[in-house]
């Protein structure tokens, strides 16, 4: 028998790990080698330990792929637990806060983006993307994308958008609408300045429309045809409040499914946020052409209207992911706690037996990446995925006695928070702190933008 080859040198070695590779692959003791971005090579304890430029002993702790946010709104950070909005239906809350956010401006949208990556980071997530819809001024998304690539995160930046305003039968203001035409401009112009479609990329774009009622039939048709000429995903809210039937049914004469349908969405390039309230039939015919779809637990149970039957939805065929959704109905952004609660929400409507934790890690890695198109690259940490992975801490005395099962264990117990986070390979959050050098001087920012957009509540 030949000796066990030693594998290559690598730039980072984190050893000392009970390491999920992917979803069906995990690896007691295990170490992983990374090399220029990558998962150079995964082992176990009776595996030769490569040579490397930086170790990291993770300490017998968890090591799972980087947990991947597929809808958010990181702008509303700077109205969380807004007083004078939460207690309200779905659609009273957003009539509340449009006002507000209408004041927005490009270093506001900057700060917050930037607090929010934090943020997500700390929870273990290292892919994000954004539905970022309100542009009541132009540079949002150069912004954002600014934030992420100062931090090091990969981003997939969403160009949101709203057209129909009050007046036109809409919920939003005139002031954060805008006109087809300079949606469709920016839109182009931001594919062109950030998308990036390479393997290994640190920014890719998505069109947005925000929600049926929110914006022209036209303009779900412009992002469709755009989407087919340019390759770039679609997103959009869709079907997450029963008024939504009632305004699909008395503005389009349609349910929201047959919608989206109807103006060329229903494809493997489309995923939703929420779609709460479909059908059996309708949930089997997206999945058939091939759309994935994204449960938002906190979000979900915060607005009080319901939530997917996630692993029905996936039994059917449709693609499932996670996601925080926006930092103002969440409140907070960490995908540990979004996994756990879509732990909790699956067992509560289906039972002990239904769902475990390894059901919801894969929703919010595997499931996840799916939705973004990237599920080659991202998800999972087997070689040559991008490397991309958080080492896990929950409190000794919160982890006391939960010996038997490392995964259930970290969903079960907590909270957890990421030890080290690492995305492409460098570390961006180590021993539990982020690693942001500016973020004193953001947070102070962002405290000045968030008083000045809430400064009539204050009084
Ligand atoms: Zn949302």
């Amino acid at each position: 028998m030949s000796p066990t080859p030693v594998p290559a040198p690598c730039d980072t070695l984190v050893h000392g790990a009970h390491l999920v590779v992917d979803r069906d692959l995990e690896i007691p003791g295990g170490w992983i080698a990374l090399r220029d971005g990558r998962v150079a090579a995964v082992g176990g304890p009776a595996d030769p330990l490569p040579a490397a430029a930086a170790r990291i002993d993770a300490g017998g702790r968890l090591v799972t792929p980087g947990l991947i946010n597929t809808h958010h709104h990181m702008y509303q950070n700077l109205t969380r637990a807004y007083a004078p909005a939460i207690n309200g239906s779905l659609f009273d809350w957003l009539t509340a806060l449009y006002p507000v956010w209408a004041q927005l401006d490009v270093d506001d949208v900057e700060v917050s983006t930037y607090v929010a990556i934090v943020e997500l980071l700390m929870g273990g997530c290292t892919t994000s993307s954004d539905h970022l819809y309100v542009h009541p001024r132009p540079g949002f998304l150069d912004a954002q994308v600014r934030a992420a690539r100062t931090l090091g995160f990969r981003f997939v930046a969403t160009r949101g958008s709203m057209t129909r305003s009050v007046e036109d039968g809409g919920l939003p203001p005139a002031s954060v609408v805008q006109d087809h035409d300079s949606i469709m401009a920016d839109a182009e112009a931001a594919i062109a300045a950030h998308h990036d479609p390479a393997p290994g990329a640190m920014t890719r774009v998505a069109l947005a429309p925000c929600s049926p009622f929110s914006v022209s039939e036209r303009i779900m048709v412009s992002s469709a045809e755009l989407s087919e000429r340019t390759g770039v995903r679609l997103h959009t809210h869709l079907a997450e409040d029963h008024d939504e039937d009632d305004y699909c049914a008395e503005v389009y004469g349609c349910r929201p499914v047959e919608y989206l349908e109807r103006v060329g969405w229903a494809g493997e390039r489309t995923w939703l946020a929420h779609f709460i309230y479909p059908s059996e039939e309708e949930v089997a015919r997206l999945g058939r052409a091939g759309v994935g779809a994204t449960q938002c637990p906190s979000s979900n149970m915060m607005i009080g209207h319901g939530t997917m039957d996630a692993l029905r939805w996936r039994e059917l065929g449709l693609t499932v992911g996670l996601g925080c959704d926006g930092s103002a109905s969440t409140d907070s952004a960490s995908m540990w706690m979004e996994t756990r609660n879509a732990l909790l929400l699956g067992r509560l409507r289906n039972g002990p037996a239904s769902m475990r934790a390894r059901d919801a890690l894969d929703l919010a890695t595997r499931g996840s990446a799916a939705c973004l198109g990237w599920e080659d690259e991202i998800g999972h940490l087997r070689p040559g995925a991008c490397a991309d992975l958080v080492v896990w801490e929950t409190h000794p005395v919160a982890l006391a006695g939960a010996l038997t099962d490392p995964v259930e264990g970290w969903l079960r117990t907590g909270p957890a928070r990421a030890w080290h986070t690492l995305v492409a390979g460098r570390v961006l959050v180590r021993d539990g702190e982020p690693v942001a050098p500016a973020l004193a001087e953001v947070l102070t920012a962002h405290r000045r933008a968030a008083v000045r957009l809430q400064a009539a509540a204050l009084g």
